[in-house]
């Protein structure tokens, strides 16, 4: 490759962790990335972003588990830009602070690779927030500073505390949890005030964030005693004695729990995004994928009623409708009918307003409500569209209306193969359909599932859940709010 050939190397800060924390920018520049190196205070939500094409290389960890050396990083970033057009250099906070991006720029620079570099927003400052703890307030402090427990080549830092405790302002100690004696005493002996507030945000901005309050005679005894691991902060200053009252994170309802989100990947964002803002970690575990059944040629024209019973089902269908040609003025002699509000939601989309949705999720219901209902005969006939071998359940309820129909498959559900997960960890596990549950006891060990907390959208779903073993509870409505808020209230200490 010619030196014009070359690719561009995207220097990228992630953040501290809390996925909603990356720039527009680094989300742009991770998401049409060739090549992504990263390391290990990437947080995994954020990993999850990239597309499943694009070459990943962990530089945070190699063969017998030391990190890759800086000077070999570099030449990596120097070799990828030689071989693809946009490599993106992927650090946990900010790239500059304390993240070594100079040092990668530098090679980069001598060898004549084009760069950019987007800035992330430092765990400095947003873990120490996350925590509670304003880095600087007119009250306590006039500057903050940010010192690193490392030196160079893991040598002593040589801080310099007597002139530290002089400026009086905040400090934010990074890369410190094994030189917390160090620091604790050499504060102490440059004259610092025994009581100074100290605060320590281990994890800061993930679910499973630790905050640690403490004054600076105990800093290092509550450090080892509540065993703070990195990464973590160590900030000395009179701002940690507001951490209590301006803690907002730990308080939110989801709190440190983990919680598995089995849908298939293409609709599992939206739970996983709301499990997210209620501070909970999602486990993002797709069971099944759905896959369009290609060509079909549904009979519309022989039956009165098309009856819908997920989002997928109109998905598929207007998918083939709009490949021919057509759109939802073929549909306007027709009485639609959808099971639950998401479905009726994906019609929407598509410009047709549901004429009947019934009071429960699941399909039985839909046939037994709508026949109440006298909008048709049963010589009308109802074209069932929906998944490849659906539920007897819901034909069965045809049967008895007497009503002329045809179940008429326009989507397959596969199971996707994962390697066990370890279900210890789990609080929560999430069933959005049947197939869920089908998928996850396909993949795992039923003994481990055994007793599991399942939280399922409608009754045909807790009732397949239940009969396998998990404690079952159901979701208020069929929604994904709905399901929220039936976690968020569970959490709430009622079940335990
Ligand atoms: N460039 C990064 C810092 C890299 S140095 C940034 O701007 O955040 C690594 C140190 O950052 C860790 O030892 C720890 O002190 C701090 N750190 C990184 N992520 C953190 C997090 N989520 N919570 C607390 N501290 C974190």
């Amino acid at each position: 490759m010619s030196k014009k050939e070359k690719g561009i190397v995207y220097l990228v800060g992630a953040g501290p962790g809390d996925r909603d924390l990356l720039t527009l920018a680094a989300e742009k520049a991770i998401k049409s990335a060739d090549v992504v190196v990263y390391d290990r205070l990437v947080s995994d939500e954020i990993m999850e972003l990239i597309p499943a094409d694009t070459k990943l290389i962990n530089v945070g960890k190699n063969v017998g588990n030391h990190p890759v050396p800086q000077e070999r990083i570099s030449e990596i970033l120097v070799e990828e830009a030689q071989k693809f057009k946009k490599v993106v250099r992927l650090k946990g906070g900010d790239p500059f602070l304390f993240g070594r991006g100079g040092e990668e720029l530098q090679l980069l620079v001598s060898n004549g690779i084009n760069f950019r570099v987007i800035p992330g927003i430092t765990s400095s400052i947003g873990a120490a927030t996350y925590g509670g703890i304003p880095v600087t307030h007119r009250d306590f402090c006039s500057s903050v500073h940010m010192i690193t427990g490392i030196g160079k080549r893991g040598t002593d830092p040589n801080i310099n505390f007597p002139a530290l405790v002089e400026l009086n302002g905040t400090l934010i100690f990074m890369m410190s949890v094994g030189s917390i004696d160090y620091i604790s005493s050499g504060l102490l002996d440059a004259g610092m005030d025994p009581k100074m507030p100290c605060g320590v945000v281990e994890n800061g901005t993930r679910s499973y964030q630790r905050k640690v309050i403490s004054t600076l005679e105990n800093l290092a005894s509550d450090v080892k005693q509540n065993s703070i691991k990195s990464p973590a902060l160590i900030i000395v200053g009179r701002v940690c004695s507001l951490s209590e009252d301006f803690d907002w994170f730990s308080k939110l309802p989801l709190i440190d729990k983990y919680i598995l989100v089995t849908q298939p990947k293409s609709k599992a964002s939206r739970l996983a995004d709301l499990i997210r803002d209620a501070g909970g970690n999602p486990i993002l575990y797709p069971v099944i994928e759905t896959k369009y059944i290609k060509p079909i040629n549904p009979p519309i024209d022989d039956f009165k009623v098309l009856a819908f019973t997920s989002s997928v089902g109109v998905e598929s269908f207007f998918d083939d409708l709009i490949e021919k040609g057509k759109d939802a003025r073929s549909l306007s002699d027709k009485i639609i009918i959808a099971v639950g509000s998401q479905t009726a939601a994906a019609l929407k989309k598509f410009g047709v307003i549901a004429d009947f949705v019934p009071s429960k999720f699941d399909g039985k219901t839909m046939i037994k409500e709508f026949a109440k209902s006298g909008k048709v005969t049963p010589e009308d006939g109802v074209l069932l569209l929906r998944a490849e071998k659906g539920s007897e359940e819901t034909i069965v309820e045809l049967e008895n209306w007497g009503a002329r129909y045809m179940d008429y498959p326009v989507y397959r559900t596969n199971y996707v193969e994962h390697d066990p997960l370890d279900m210890d960890n789990i609080d929560w596990i999430t069933f959005t359909s049947k197939s869920c549950v089908f998928g996850l006891l396909s993949t795992q060990d039923k003994d481990m599932l055994k007793d599991k907390k399942a939280l399922c959208i409608g009754r045909q779903t807790e009732d397949l859940a239940s009969e396998n073993g998990f404690k079952t509870y159901v979701s208020d409505e069929a929604t994904i709010v709905s399901m929220l808020d039936k976690l968020i209230e569970l959490s709430g200490g009622h079940d335990e």
